[in-house]
């Protein structure tokens, strides 16, 4: 495997498996059922620019604290760079990077005009104020003037962050520019140029996904057993969404624990109960309290992860019930366990697919807001459900023609259009 003389290896351990190595498996083999050239492959394995900085920040106490911010921008061949900030204590250089390398394949996928980039600070949001996560995210915001910009790398929301993260940042890139760039981030509240429907879009797209995968099975979506593992921005969003379309949620789950209810959840009733109980599930009317452990092995027919990266592993794939499994999340299913439920026929609808209705609305908040013109929610939605039906047909295509997996049909196809791309493009100088 190629791997980008950029990043720092991560210490060797058995248990421990890396985003970035994952990624660069992935895109091995859709260079090899591409047939790509060995320099092309070799360009595309490594992020073109890695920034990573030191963040000092006052805590409100007095005291100084210095933690670490990363942005990694992995290929912009087709269009500016483009991708989320993460605040979690697990953020990593290697994860950010298999993270921006994912956006490049899900944004050429969809067949939208941006590169792929990541951006990231260690460290456990619900430790700071929110005026120290404010100091935090203008601080990360001004030591990444240079290297972001409408034109250059658009931040938005991913894990730990939202519309409040966006708007922060906005502001202190006008600042420092000196005049209101709403086209730098999005994700960003309605007030300063954010769009309709992107709160709801990945979530939305991941409905999407999973309708059109059962229409493939030629089930309904009314009735099918739904298991969310993650119940924030997506999972909160696919659940509801889900529900609606008549589907049955029997479980959801954060990081502290899930409930489950076999007849399927009441999700807006929850949703409420959520917000009145400091986002805490457990106690739900009608539910009993289960585990991740024990929700991931659920009979269902729909197993959606929309948390963090390596949820299904080699250890708990055989446990896994669902015909169908949706990420939600980024690379929540590792290399292993992807192999083991393609040879029990399970149909994993991949990442890059699954979970793009986020970018997907990004990218028409974004022409929203260079055109001055915006539009209505229904518009929105869309806009984004015709982009997303249509890569998904053209992965089923793909996968068809060359009898393969879906996840390497996703696969070849983003890569294959950047490689394309790249090689239309030259090399410079
Ligand atoms: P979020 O912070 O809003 O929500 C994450 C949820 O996962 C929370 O409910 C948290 O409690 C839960 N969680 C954390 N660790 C868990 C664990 N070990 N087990 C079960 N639950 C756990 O984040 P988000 O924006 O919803 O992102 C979730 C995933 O979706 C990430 O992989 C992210 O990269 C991906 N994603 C997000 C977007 C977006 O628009 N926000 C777009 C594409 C992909």
């Amino acid at each position: 495997m190629v791997s980008s003389p950029l990043l720092p290896l991560e210490a060797p351990s058995p248990a421990h498996i890396c985003p970035f190595d994952q990624a660069c498996s992935y895109l091995d083999d859709a260079g090899k059922e591409l047939q790509l050239d060995a320099g092309i492959l070799a360009i595309l394995s490594s992020p073109r620019k890695v920034v990573t900085v030191s963040l000092p920040v006052k805590l409100d106490n007095g005291e100084i604290q210095v933690l670490t911010g990363h942005r990694v921008q992995h290929c912009d061949v087709l269009g500016p760079y483009k991708g989320g900030t993460r605040y979690h204590p697990a953020v990593t250089l290697r994860e950010v990077s298999a993270l921006a390398m994912l956006m490049t394949w899900k944004c050429a996928l969809l067949g939208i005009p941006y590169g792929g980039a990541k951006g990231g600070i260690a460290l456990d949001p619900n430790l700071y104020s929110v005026e120290e996560l404010e100091r935090i995210t203008r601080r990360y915001t001004s030591e990444l003037i240079k290297d972001i910009g409408p034109s250059v790398d658009i931040p938005a929301p991913d894990v730990g962050t939202s519309a409040r993260e966006m708007a922060w940042m906005m502001d202190t890139y006008s600042m420092n520019v000196g005049h209101a760039v709403p086209g730098v981030v999005t994700g960003k509240p309605i007030s300063i140029g954010g769009s309709l429907g992107r709160e709801m879009a990945t979530g939305r797209g991941v409905m999407i996904a999973v309708r059109e995968a059962l229409a493939l099975q030629g089930k309904p979506i009314a009735g099918t057993r739904v298991v969310i593992q993650g119940f924030g921005n997506v999972g909160g969003a696919a659940a509801l969404l889900l529900h609606q379309a008549g589907a049955k949620v029997l479980a959801v789950s954060k990081g502290s624990g899930g409930i489950y209810n076999e007849q399927g959840l009441d999700i807006p009733a929850l949703k409420v109960y959520a917000a009145e109980h400091h986002r805490n599930l457990v106690g739900f009317p009608g539910s009993q309290a289960i585990t991740n452990t024990e929700l991931l092995a659920l009979p269902c027919d729909v197993l959606i992860p929309a948390a963090l990266e390596n949820q299904i592993t080699a250890e708990n794939v055989n446990q896994v019930q669902a015909s169908i499994v949706a990420e939600a999340a980024n690379g929540p299913v590792s290399l292993d366990a992807d192999r083991a439920l393609e040879k029990r026929g399970v149909l994993v609808l991949p990442d890059i697919l699954a979970n793009a209705g986020g970018v997907v609305v990004s990218y028409l908040e974004w022409v929203q807001g260079l055109s001055y013109l915006f539009w209505d929610e229904e518009r929105v939605n869309r806009e984004m459900e015709g982009l997303m039906v249509n890569a998904f047909h053209r992965v089923v295509q793909q996968a068809k023609a060359r009898q393969i997996p879906f996840r390497l049909a996703a696969y070849t196809l983003g890569v294959g259009r950047v490689a394309q791309a790249l090689v239309d493009r030259g090399l410079y100088p």
